[in-house]
């Protein structure tokens, strides 16, 4: 009989994962902070957002930080506050969350994709000087799945282009590159704090910055109470204050910031736990064949952060091509829920080709470019086959050695008996992963 599961043989994972899993971690405390903004009707005041803003500044270490009801609207502030405006572009991953890039079609702004890096899966800041016209204005460093981007060489071609860098720290929170806190390294950075997140608080977001222009500018495009004749020193800015430029109102609901102010307490020592388990897993896959950790070497003082939805690096050239859609079918019938692919490659969805969106008469991806930025996709061939070499791994939240160790087994034991699984092996689909992937977490 065949050692895997998927042919009959025993599971690798037989132990129940108990709270391996949960995530946000709530306790009383959370629940008691909900509570007493409830019972007073505080929901929509600013208060208790003010203290995180001031909590999260500090635990940040940047001057500035600014509250928003979704990490899509505090990275379209980010945008607008770099200075992105109608016919500018944005350099953006190609593989990430829509919501790095996006929201440039609303500024008049349009975006070039960049590869990314098949190990690291950020930005490859060798594409970089690709993607950069006279319009350029900014580039959007996504640390994804918690891996830091390679900043050096990215400021450095900031510099030399005299463009700014916005970082989107959806991914990794807290993290660290070379010991530099992600979020303080670009001109200004912006994130999701939504619940399927790192550092989850609800729907919400948050901007930070040293820069006061910046500040001020991603203020007034949707924070009408906070963009007063006090608060602004930018010329362009003090003749309008009192109403958002963008007609947005993107104030954070205090239910959410009132959570924020228990989960950042407690974040850092939480996120030391699942770096600890999160670095064992691999540690026990250390040498076996086709599999690769995600993960950075942390004696260079960079680190994970929170390791956001965790993924595996696949190389189906050492297991006689298997394909990692047949590896993620074994490795579930092990007990250990695998499944192939990341983030589509965003060019590929029709938005970024072909759409309209505001009736200008051209797909609005070119609308006020000066330039048909959608020639440049054609080089993005390596970010389309990026699912093709990845798959989801456990994301723990504890170090409980015993349970990390069967689930470990499961990819290993597929891994070092692929000859068995390339007889049914059907090949990938064509594209593997999708626009957005959101795991709820019972
Ligand atoms: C989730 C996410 C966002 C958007 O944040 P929301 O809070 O969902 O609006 C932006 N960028 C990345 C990389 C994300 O994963």
């Amino acid at each position: 009989m065949s050692d895997l599961a998927i042919f009959g043989g025993p599971k690798a994972v037989t132990l129940p994962a108990g709270n391996m899993f949960d995530w946000p971690i709530i306790t009383k405390e959370d629940e008691d902070a909900c509570l007493e903004v409830l019972r007073r009707g505080g929901m929509s005041g600013t208060d208790v957002t003010t203290k995180f803003e001031e909590e999260f500044a500090a635990w940040n270490g940047t001057k500035y930080a600014l509250g928003f009801s979704t990490g899509t609207a505090s990275l379209q502030a980010a945008m607008y506050g770099a200075g992105v405006r109608t016919g500018d572009e944005i350099i953006c991953p190609d593989v990430t969350y829509w919501a790095s890039g996006l929201q440039a079609f609303s500024l008049g702004a349009t975006v070039v994709f960049a590869n990314v890096d098949p190990d690291t899966l950020c930005i490859d800041p060798n594409d970089i000087e690709r993607c950069i016209g006279p319009r350029t204005k900014a580039i959007m460093c996504v640390h994804y799945l918690g891996h830091p981007c390679d900043m050096d060489p990215i400021m450095e071609i900031a510099k030399k282009h005299g463009l700014k860098v916005i970082e989107d720290v959806s991914h990794a929170q807290g993290g660290l590159y070379k010991g530099r806190k992600l979020g303080t390294i670009g001109d200004v950075a912006a994130m999701s704090l939504m619940s399927g997140k790192s550092l989850a608080i609800g729907e919400a977001g948050i901007l930070v910055t040293d820069n006061r222009e910046i500040y001020e500018h991603a203020m007034a495009l949707g924070h009408y109470e906070h963009f007063t004749a006090k608060a602004i020193t930018c010329p362009d800015l003090a003749p309008y204050v009192g109403l958002p430029f963008g007609g947005y109102k993107y104030r954070m609901h205090q239910l959410s910031s009132a959570v924020g102010r228990v989960q950042l307490k407690y974040y850092d020592e939480r996120c030391v736990e699942i770096r600890k388990a999160m670095n064992y897993f691999w540690d026990l896959l250390e040498g076996v064949p086709g599999l690769r950790a995600h993960r950075v070497d942390e004696s260079t003082g960079s680190n994970m952060a929170g390791w956001y939805a965790a993924k595996g690096l696949y190389r189906p050239e050492e297991l006689g091509g298997l394909s990692v859609t047949r590896f993620c079918e074994a490795v579930a019938a092990e007990g250990a829920p695998a499944s192939p692919g990341c983030n589509l490659a965003l060019h590929t969805h029709p938005l970024f080709q072909t759409a309209d969106v505001y009736g200008v008469g051209k797909p609005t991806r070119i609308a006020y470019a000066d330039r048909d930025v959608r020639e440049l996709d054609k080089a993005l061939q390596p970010a389309v086959d990026i699912g093709k070499h990845t798959y989801n791994i456990p994301w723990f939240k504890h170090y409980v050695p015993e349970i990390i160790e069967q689930y470990a087994e499961a990819y290993k034991k597929c891994a070092l008996n692929y000859k068995e699984l390339l007889a049914d092996d059907k090949g990938d689909p064509e594209v593997l992963g999708g626009f957005h992937f959101f795991r709820h977490t019972k």
